[in-house]
């Protein structure tokens, strides 16, 4: 496996349970790579053993073709901002930020005209002098930022970095990370549970479950291709529903029987042969909702039914439609031409393109 940041079949357990379960990946030089999942999943400890604070019990993490596996973390060229920023409390943003460079020794002159460079880099230059307990949320995740890129790592490790701010700063937040990445442009690896920060900030996501990386792919491969229900559920909005294929691939073309509903057309570029089970996973803003009947293409796929629920966001509109047996979500763009409420027949289109068939292990 080539990368610049490898995991060649790691795991690792705690007390008998499996944190980290045979984790293979390769993150390429100056790349933006998440790892997304749930609480518990294992991601933390895959970025502490990128760290050096963990060790695996089986497989090697390799940087630039090196095995750092046993390296302890001072001896790695990676750096790490952690989720409570991990600050000394007693020093100036100045002292905080110069850390690193007095513990390795440079001189005076050197740390100086580094120091003013992280600074301005970080914009923090107008909060040199003030202790970590002066400074909003924000400017102390700034403040960590800047104390481990002065250290010029090549890796950038950053544990839930934005976890402690409000939804307004963090997404202040995220367009400074992008400014800081393009930057220095080293690689940078991402821990959240928020799929919304890792599909704006990444080039490239893992997806985690339960110790091991269910699919790694970019933003949006991961969400028009989702390859597990998993994925297809925890990244974004999905209806998901049982079915079982009729009609194998004929230019892509397929027809799948989704249980309680009928027939629906898909496109997809696997195999699929009559009667295998597979789950069927449509996103609720490639469903066109209309409250009469619609005249569309061939293969188009028109369904009948009727709005259950409609909830307002502000932006959007979001409709849970029953059609039989199945209800679906819907959501549109709120422009006030259109006002679906609870009880109005619905009339709901979908391209085939946009059913996506996913295999199911299950069954
Ligand atoms: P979160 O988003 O909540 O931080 P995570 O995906 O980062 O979750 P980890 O922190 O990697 O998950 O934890 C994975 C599993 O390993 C969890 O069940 C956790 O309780 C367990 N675990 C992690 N560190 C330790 C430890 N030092 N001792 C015992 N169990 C641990």
């Amino acid at each position: 496996m080539s990368g610049f940041l490898v995991f060649d079949r790691v795991s690792k357990s705690f007390g008998g349970q499996r944190a980290v379960d045979d984790v293979s990946l390769a993150v390429a030089q100056g790349e933006v790579f998440s790892l997304l999942g749930p609480s518990g999943c294992g991601k933390t400890t895959l970025l502490r053993m990128a760290a050096g604070f963990e060790m695996p019990d089986s497989g090697r993490i390799l940087l630039n073709g090196q095995d750092i596996t046993s390296l302890p973390p001072e001896k790695r060229p990676v750096n790490t901002v952690f989720q409570n920023y991990a600050l000394f409390p007693h020093l100036s943003v100045w002292e905080n930020i110069a850390f690193g460079l007095r513990v390795a020794g440079r001189n005076r002159t050197e740390i100086t005209a580094e120091v003013e460079k992280m600074l301005a880099l970080t914009q923090l230059a107008e909060h040199a002098r003030k202790r970590p307990s002066q400074l909003s949320g924000g400017q102390k995740q700034r403040v960590a930022i800047a104390r481990a890129l002065i250290n010029k790592p090549q890796v950038l490790l950053l544990d839930e970095p934005l976890a402690a701010l409000d939804l307004k700063l963090r997404q202040h937040m995220l367009s400074e990370l992008h400014r800081l990445h393009e930057e220095v442009g080293i690689t940078f690896v991402f821990v959240t549970h928020d799929q919304g920060e890792a599909m704006r900030l990444s080039d490239r996501i893992g997806v985690m479950n339960a110790g091991h990386i269910e699919q790694i792919g970019s933003p949006m491969d991961l969400y028009d291709r989702p390859d597990t229900r998993f994925v297809a559920s925890f990244v974004g909005d999905a209806t998901i529903l049982p079915g079982m294929i009729e009609c194998g691939s004929v230019n892509r073309a397929v027809t799948v029987k989704v249980e309680g509903l009928q027939t629906l057309n898909a496109v997809s570029e696997e195999t699929w042969t009559p009667a295998q089970s597979v789950l069927v996973s449509v996103r609720p803003e490639r469903i066109a909702l209309s409250l009469s009947p619609q005249i569309a293409s061939a293969s188009t796929n028109v369904l009948q039914g009727r709005i259950e629920d409609v909830a307002f966001t502000g932006g959007s509109l979001q409709a849970t439609v029953k059609v039989r047996m199945q209800s679906l979500t819907v959501m549109m763009i709120h422009t006030g031409s259109m006002m679906p409420k609870a009880d109005d027949p619905a009339w709901l289109t979908v391209r085939p393109e946009d059913v996506r068939l996913i295999r199911d292990p299950s069954r």
